[in-house]
């Protein structure tokens, strides 16, 4: 316990730990905190379904009807019927065979690594088999890394969205098992995956393709299907493992993996996250379907959501700020999280107290989950987001940006 208190007394210190707010309310555009009023730009509800009425009412039926629980593993007893309605109905949504529901989105990214990196060993030859090796974008979220180092395969971590560094990887690692891993919309940058290239590199060069849908599923493509339809690929023919987290776009919780048929029977009965796991509720599994039929019955979200990054991208770069994940505003432009790049990690949180103060719940990012002084505002837009609290926002951030003497190049 001592090394926990060193540790604890450098954070306070440093003042290295997040001040926690409390939300009093739905965490929709509106919210309360801390007793006052607030609006909220770091939720990850990109479509604005959390209060849905479809989706709750879907949530209090399934409750009447399942009761509170499903009281066992999927394995055993905690098969419902509700859970297989949304893996069809996902796996339809996907144009793949089937999928697999697990918990949440790290469950399944640790689940499914190990399960198909690390199999079991049924043949001779396969007791001969020289480690397997996975090739990881270095800005891969962390229930990835983690799914990596409970795989115990060999990690080989390449340069962010550089296909020119993961070819000269694959080369070296020609004749191994492999995997590459991308998230489709990187989670702290916002910018996308060439997922394209890695697609092809993937091919030549024998690796299993893998990609981490959390940020993409619902937003991207014209009818939500993510990074996959954003360049026209399709699940099973061009990406072999789709996976993607219910907590974003879908506003609750769950995380899946889309594959073919064959990949998603091995997945039940080989990754341990599944099988030594009680399956979700019976009212997240209907609040899921009710998500999935609300993000294709009601495009015009997606519409709105994307006019709502255009306005704030548009307005702060204007002003001059950074912003990861492209600066470019067009139909391009289309990832849901706007990170704002303040510098030192100290200023962020000032920043942010700033923000706060003035009304807007928006707070930093900083070392370790991001570089050290690469801190920054993460932002986060909805689909309900108003222009009024868009532009709000940023004339606040113009005004923190003056107090605090920061040197924006104004466009
Ligand atoms: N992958 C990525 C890229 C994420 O951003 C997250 C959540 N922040 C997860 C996986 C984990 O998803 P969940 O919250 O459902 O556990």
């Amino acid at each position: 316990m001592k090394r926990i208190h060193q540790i604890m007394e450098y954070v306070q210190e440093h003042k290295l730990y997040p001040n926690i707010r409390v939300v009093d309310s739905a965490p929709e555009t509106k919210i309360k905190t801390g007793g006052k009023d607030a609006v909220m730009f770091c939720a990850n509800s990109y479509l604005g379904l959390v209060k849905h009425p479809k989706l709750i009412e879907a949530a209090i039926e399934a409750t009447k009807k399942y009761g509170v629980g499903a009281n066992g593993s999927r394995v055993i007893s905690g098969n419902l019927d509700i859970h297989r309605e949304f893996e069809k109905k996902m796996a339809k949504f996907m144009e793949a065979d089937d999928t697999i529901l697990f918990s949440n989105g790290y469950m399944a990214n640790v689940g499914v690594i190990p399960a198909l990196m690390n199999p079991l060993k049924v043949t001779a030859s396969s007791f001969f088999e020289r480690r397997a090796v996975i090739l990881s974008d270095e800005l891969n979220h962390a229930s990835i890394i983690d799914g990596i180092r409970l795989s115990k395969a060999k990690a080989v971590v390449f340069k962010h969205n550089d296909t020119k560094d993961l070819e000269k990887k694959l080369k070296k690692y020609k004749g191994r098992r492999k995997m590459v891993v991308v998230d489709g919309v990187f989670s702290m940058d916002g910018d996308i995956a060439p997922l394209p290239e890695i697609v092809r590199l993937c091919k030549k060069y024998d690796a299993i393709s893998m990609v981490d849908e959390a940020h993409a599923m619902g937003v991207l493509g014209k009818n939500g299907q993510g990074t996959l339809e954003y360049f026209g690929l399709k699940a099973m023919k061009d990406v072999d493992i789709v996976m993607g987290t219910c907590s974003k776009s879908m506003s609750a919780i769950g995380g899946y993996v889309v594959a073919s048929q064959e990949v998603i029977d091995y997945l039940r009965v080989a990754s341990r996250s599944y099988m030594f796991s009680v399956g979700i509720t019976p009212a997240t599994a209907a609040t899921l379907v009710a998500a999935l039929e609300v993000i294709q019955s009601e495009p015009e979200r997606r519409v709105q959501l994307r006019k709502n990054i255009k306005r704030l991208k548009g307005g702060l770069s204007k002003l001059g700020f950074y912003l990861y994940g492209g600066e470019i505003i067009d139909d391009l432009s289309v990832a849901p999280i706007v990170p704002v790049l303040i510098g030192k990690d100290e200023d962020a949180v000032i920043f942010a107290e700033k923000l706060y103060d003035r009304g807007f719940f928006a707070p930093c990012v900083r070392w370790p989950a991001v570089a050290k002084n690469k801190a920054r505002l993460r932002l986060t837009l909805m689909a309900t987001h108003t222009p009024e609290q868009i532009d709000g926002l940023i004339k606040a951030c113009e005004e923190v940006a003056k107090e605090l003497k920061m040197d924006l190049v104004k466009k």
